[in-house]
């Protein structure tokens, strides 16, 4: 009889690793192989040599990433050093002088500052809003790279009608697939070319690993460009992620559970001016979210009364969530965008973003639902009177 995996039994499946002796993947940490040898192993089609090219443990890794993302055998799997190592990879294997890159403008500030930098290479980088950007999408096309859920607004991208669209002009579509995880979205089943994580994040789940992964069709290219510009992920840390991969859909299925609880208790709150979480029907995306979504994900965002002073003393004041600029993890963080993105984009951008100086963003851990209220009850209660 037929049957479909879940994704927890595909993410502790190790039968597709290079050295099926051992139950979890041995850590490979050498730089090199033996070579010239006829008995190397191909791995991407290349022979084992150099890690800056490929490593077993770097190659089981790929394997479950590629499971998570996809059922289907043609596509393709890398990991890298970062999230910012899969994307730029990814530019660069597929832009070349006078093609058309087209963005939202509310993705990861550094991605966007990639983008932009892109021009000076002679790539022709068109900005928009949201799902304005299924409009823009024309003949001139080349590629267009959106978030499935946006950072920090928490918009939802109506994916199949972008993907419709890219496939009646011929674009290839990238998705960044960080916030919802592929717990929550699997982007090349809905007809997106690439998915990419920044597997810091939920993936590796932990806060102590940076990396990034990259699964779609027609990437090729992109082993080459992996090693010339030298984002390969280091065995260990490939194996951190792997590890953190076995345990994904429980913490992110717990973690989006509180952050639910959270968002319909704050938007309650007198104190709190906004709730941007897509499980609200209160969310300008909430139905494209219900549409596409299978979980809402365990990242929200909120305005509290006043402005950035408020902000930061709310932040200040915390005692279980800590501050800091990265989500995903298994410690709740909270951060500011305003003044964390402020370094690479415009007051004009922040505006266009949807940034406003009392904009908060809480990645919800796996601490408890309760302790976590009280934690922002008694912040808020010392910054602002009810
Ligand atoms: N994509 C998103 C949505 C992010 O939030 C980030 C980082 O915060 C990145 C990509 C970049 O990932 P990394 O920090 O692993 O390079």
């Amino acid at each position: 009889m037929q049957r479909k995996t879940g994704l927890s039994t595909k993410a502790n499946d190790e039968t597709n690793q290079i050295n099926p002796q051992s139950i979890t993947p041995p850590i490979y940490q050498t730089a090199i192989f033996p070579y010239p040898t006829d008995k190397a192993p191909l791995v991407h089609g290349h022979p084992l040599r150099y890690s800056r090219e490929d490593n077993p443990t770097v190659l089981a890794l790929e394997s479950v990433v590629k499971a998570l993302e996809t059922d289907d055998e043609k596509a393709d799997s890398y990991a890298f050093s970062s999230g910012m190592a899969a994307i730029s990879s990814l530019f660069f294997s597929r832009l070349k002088p006078g093609s058309t890159l087209l963005l939202s403008s509310e993705i990861y500030s550094l991605t966007l500052s990639l983008a932009n930098n892109l021009a000076n290479y002679g790539i022709k980088v068109k900005v928009t809003k949201g799902n304005q950007l299924i409009e823009s999408v024309t003949s001139e096309t080349g590629m267009v790279f959106a978030e499935v859920m946006s950072n920090p607004t928490l918009n939802v991208i109506d994916v199949p009608a972008l993907a419709e669209r890219c496939t009646r002009f011929n674009a290839f579509l990238a998705l960044d697939n960080t916030f919802a995880t592929p717990v929550n979205f699997r982007p090349l089943e809905k007809g997106a070319h690439a998915s990419i994580n920044s597997a810091t994040k939920f993936l590796a789940g932990h806060n102590d690993v940076t990396a990034g992964t990259l699964v779609g069709f027609d990437i090729n290219d992109v082993w080459n460009w992996r090693r010339m510009l030298g984002g390969a992920l280091d065995p260990h840390a490939a194996y951190l992620v792997h590890r953190g991969i076995k345990t994904l859909k429980v913490r992110v299925e717990a973690e989006q559970a509180t952050a639910l609880k959270i968002a319909k208790e704050l938007e309650g709150d007198k104190r709190v001016k906004r709730v941007l979480y897509p499980g609200l029907p209160s969310h300008p995306t909430h139905d494209v979210a219900k549409r596409i979504l299978r979980g809402y994900g365990a990242v929200l965002s909120f305005e509290i009364k006043g402005g950035e002073r408020e902000a930061l003393k709310f932040m200040d004041e915390l005692k279980i969530i800590k501050a800091a600029p990265s989500l995903g993890g298994t410690e709740s963080l909270i951060m500011h965008p305003a003044s964390a993105f402020g370094g690479s984009m415009s007051k004009e951008e922040l505006k266009i973003a949807g940034i406003s100086e009392s904009l908060v963003r809480l990645s919800v851990g796996l601490e408890d639902a309760d302790d976590l209220l009280w934690d922002i009850q008694q912040a808020l209660d010392k910054v602002i009177k009810a």
